[in-house]
């Protein structure tokens, strides 16, 4: 049901991603409110022959959402639809926050989640976003139905018994697809997760890296280029009840620690390049250990206030200690050092075409550098040794691949391909990262 049409519609409203790192004027910017508005928007678009894009919650490094077309904010698409069983329908421009604390009021809960929250729900699944957890897919592989808004602007809506076929493949979309208004999220019961964060040697960890990351449900560590030891988290599914941080401690690990202190020392970094590597020694000295029992969600995910940008790249799970020595060895000789950890997590196989873990067990690298100081040197280095493992760049996270360096990576390119080029003929989503990407329908 359409019901009344509500834009909070405007022209070349200037637009950014959180970063900072991407920005663009769109010709006209729409808030519509259900599936029949960007239906209407998109049929007109494309009868004039100009581009249509979505924008989530802007948390992506690359331009994926970046257009000088038509810009939507699905931002007043933010409801629970109906709940079954497990089974959840949300509107897609749900933010994970709103979701996870919906679900946890209903008793339900997604099994596994990235480090932030603050995503759409279709954005997030869009490019692919994981957590950590070797028996744990992604996000997107809990979408067993979805509604979506076509390149002519036909609804169509697939899941486990209707259109299967596009139920796989659009799960991981990129946008390039079409639009998603809806999503039905298979969900689990709520659960408490056990969070015991430690500081071990980095050898040691690399040494018996199969063992650690299958140590418990969801186990990542951060290190930093240089440092011996590393910080690991381990976090555990229990019945036990919560026994959160107290709120001073929340305040001093999460923000103060990990937002507050850390982003000033990030910036003494880039103002005085010189001591930029005692910089990153005194990030990684300064990393706690801790023990608490939280709601899931609240484990997974944190506030990230130090804005920074970011590549990460999915490699075969094995491969990852063999990767991270060569890392190692790149960041003793660049100009400018790393002041960000690398972050290490793995996830499950599955089966989505265009999921940067389809068909192999992934292990996960992720490098960051903080905003504003040399990074380019930095993340091309780290993705020439990727490419030595067939790596497939995070969708949402910079990268300098393109569609001629990506198909062979992806045993189902050309099905993805061949979806788009019948959902979208004439290239209504189409934008300067999809023309690089997958190039042009
Ligand atoms: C601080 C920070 C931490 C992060 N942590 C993680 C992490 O732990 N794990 C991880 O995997 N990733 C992580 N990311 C990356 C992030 O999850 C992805 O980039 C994600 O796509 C961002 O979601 P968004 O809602 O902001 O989408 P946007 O960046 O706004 O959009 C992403 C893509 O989705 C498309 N899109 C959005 N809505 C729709 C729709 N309704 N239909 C079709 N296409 C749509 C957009 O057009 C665009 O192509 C992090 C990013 C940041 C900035």
């Amino acid at each position: 049901m359409s019901g009344q049409r509500v834009y909070a519609a405007g022209m070349g409203v200037p637009t950014k991603n959180w970063a900072g790192n991407q920005r663009c004027i769109p010709a006209q910017v729409h808030q519509p409110r259900y599936a029949d508005d960007v239906a209407t928007i998109v049929r007109a678009a494309a009868a004039a022959g100009e581009r249509v894009k979505v924008i989530g919650g802007g948390h992506s490094f690359t331009d994926a959402a970046m257009t000088d077309g038509h810009l939507l904010s699905l931002d007043s698409m933010n409801q629970i639809l109906s709940v079954d069983g497990n089974d959840v329908t949300v509107q897609a421009g749900i933010r994970l926050r709103d979701l996870n604390d919906q679900l946890f009021e209903r008793g339900l809960a997604l099994p596994n989640l990235g480090d932030i929250n603050v995503q759409s729900i279709a954005g997030a699944t869009s490019t692919a976003t994981h957590g950590t957890g070797i028996d744990f897919g992604n996000i997107s592989t809990r979408i067993v139905g979805l509604e979506i808004v076509t390149g002519d602007g036909t609804i169509r809506r697939a899941d486990e018994q209707h259109d299967p076929e596009l139920l796989r493949v659009a799960r991981v979309g990129l946008g390039a697809l079409g639009i998603l208004t809806e999503v039905t999220l298979r969900c689990v019961p709520a659960f408490n997760l056990r969070a015991v964060e430690t500081i071990e040697p980095l050898a040691d960890v690399l040494a018996d890296f199969g063992n650690v990351m299958r140590s418990t449900d969801h186990v990542e560590f951060y290190m930093m280029p240089g440092a011996r030891r590393c910080q690991v988290k381990r976090n555990t599914r229990t019945d036990a009840p919560a026994q959160p941080q107290s709120t001073m401690g929340y305040v001093r690990d999460k923000w103060i620690g990990e937002n507050l202190a850390f982003g000033t020392v990030c910036r003494v970094g880039r103002r005085f390049p010189a001591m930029a590597p005692k910089v990153a020694k005194l990030i990684m000295s300064a990393a706690s250990e801790r023990d608490v029992t939280d709601r899931s969600d609240k484990v997974f995910c944190s506030p990230r206030h130090v804005h920074f940008v970011e590549m990460e790249y999915g490699i075969p799970f094995d491969a990852v200690p063999d990767a991270i020595g060569r890392i190692v060895d790149l960041t003793s000789r660049l100009p400018f050092p790393p002041m960000f950890p690398i972050e290490v997590r793995a996830s499950q196989a599955d089966d989505i075409p265009l999921s940067t873990a389809n068909g192999r067990e992934s292990g996960w690298i992720a490098v960051h550098q903080y905003i504003g100081a040399p990074y380019e040197a930095y993340f091309q280095g780290v993705e020439q040794i990727m490419n030595d493992y067939a790596g497939r760049p995070h969708w949402g996270k910079l990268h300098f691949q393109s569609r001629h360096t990506l198909a062979h990576r992806y045993p189902e390119w050309q099905t993805f391909i061949d979806w788009r080029n019948q959902l979208d003929p004439t290239g209504t989503f189409r934008n300067a990262y999809l023309d690089r990407v997958l190039g042009q329908p």
